[in-house]
């Protein structure tokens, strides 16, 4: 069924009368059981009432995601974390302190007032408190419980900009909040706080060492940079492909020079076999390389200019059609462990080492 969708542009950094008109109406449509994108600090988000089963029902299928696939909870203060959680374990009271409301989430076992269908039938439940103006000021019109994964077709890269929330979901959701350009760019972090020591699911912003140093000592889950590992990953969304660009794309790892001289050789391949070729590169190598398009992701020193630009990146070379993309890797300390994650589930774990 096709719903008509509207688009209201919101400015975080001036919330006028309209803004805050704009936001009674999305949060009477979640009250009311209806879907709307709103911007985060991380990505754009797919938003409905966490604790309506039903309106759960329908972001999965506005996003055609797999109904095992957990949503996360948004939230703005700490006695909403109490009413849907079993308990805080006093690891997940530190975290809070030091980084929410921000772009991490928790996963805690569930009180029962979170529906199954939200935790994809988990005992367990994800939950966030975010820092941007508009989706706490959406969460709290919405009575202060939102479910939101982000807000594009699964599979697609996760949105950056409400344009290509648009592209995605015109039709399926009531309302799109334009909150302009995301600052972060790739999803929160993800720590689980049910299963012994506090363990990462998905790299985010707050690296792990952020993490160690509130914590002490935190465990990664071994899927996250291991494509070939054969165990099955906690955080069931991460099992899927995602992130995936429709051009084919391949990640080239190793010294920079050595990098921008493989790269240059694949391309120049490709484009003698007919293909539409994409580089994305960092500053110091872009104007050695030669391509149809050629994207910087800004500086190789600069982590968060890169994880800003890459999804945006995979995005406008769907648009351009191209048909074979290569990459430069990004290091893994820092967000740059984040960046190489979601670059290797976009590339499908294709990735070429070249030896120093
Ligand atoms: P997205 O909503 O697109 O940012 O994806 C949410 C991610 O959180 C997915 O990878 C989910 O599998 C994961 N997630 C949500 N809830 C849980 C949970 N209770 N336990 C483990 N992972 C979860
Ligand atoms: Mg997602």
């Amino acid at each position: 069924m096709e719903i008509k969708t509207k688009i209201v542009v919101v400015d975080e950094s001036e919330m006028d009368e309209a803004a805050e008109k704009a936001i009674a109406e999305a949060g009477a449509i979640l009250k009311d059981g209806g879907l709307v994108a709103f911007p985060t600090e991380t990505v754009y988000g797919l938003g409905g009432d966490a604790l309506n089963p039903q309106s759960s029902g329908k972001i999965y299928a506005a996003k055609g995601r797999p109904s095992d696939n957990p949503l996360i909870v948004h939230i703005t203060n700490m006695k909403a974390l109490e009413k849907i959680v079993k308990e805080i374990p006093e690891t997940g009271k530190k975290l809070a302190d030091a980084f929410w409301p921000g772009p991490l989430t928790m996963i805690f076992q569930k009180s029962d007032i979170v529906p199954e269908e939200t935790t994809g039938g988990l005992e367990t439940v994800a939950v966030r408190m975010p820092s941007h103006r508009i989706a706490r000021a959406l969460i709290d019109a919405a009575g202060g419980y939102v479910a939101a994964p982000s807000a594009n077709i699964s599979g697609k890269p996760s949105p950056t900009l409400a344009k290509y929330v648009a592209e995605d979901m015109m039709g399926r959701i009531e309302m799109i909040l334009d909150g302009g350009s995301i600052g972060i760019g790739l999803e929160s972090t993800i720590v689980d706080l049910t299963d012994g020591e506090p363990t990462i699911l998905r790299p985010g912003y707050i690296t792990e060492e952020m993490l160690t140093q509130v914590l002490g000592s935190v465990a990664v889950d071994r899927t996250i940079l291991d494509g070939n590992s054969r165990q099955a990953p906690k955080a069931p969304g991460m099992k899927y492909r995602h992130y995936a660009p429709k051009g084919d794309l391949t990640i080239i790892d190793g010294a920079p020079e050595a990098v921008r001289t493989q790269i240059n050789r694949l391309a120049q391949q490709q484009k003698e076999k007919g293909e539409k070729v994409g580089i994305i590169g960092t500053k110091e190598n872009i104007r050695y390389y030669k391509a149809d398009s050629i994207k910087s992701v800004g500086s190789r020193e600069d982590e968060e200019s890169i994880a800003k630009t890459l999804y945006q990146f995979l995005r406008e070379f769907d648009d351009e059609e191209v048909t074979v993309i290569y990459s430069e890797g990004f290091s893994t300390a820092g967000i740059g462990q984040a960046i190489m994650n979601r670059l290797l589930k976009a590339a499908g774990h294709k990735i070429i080492y070249l030896d120093e």
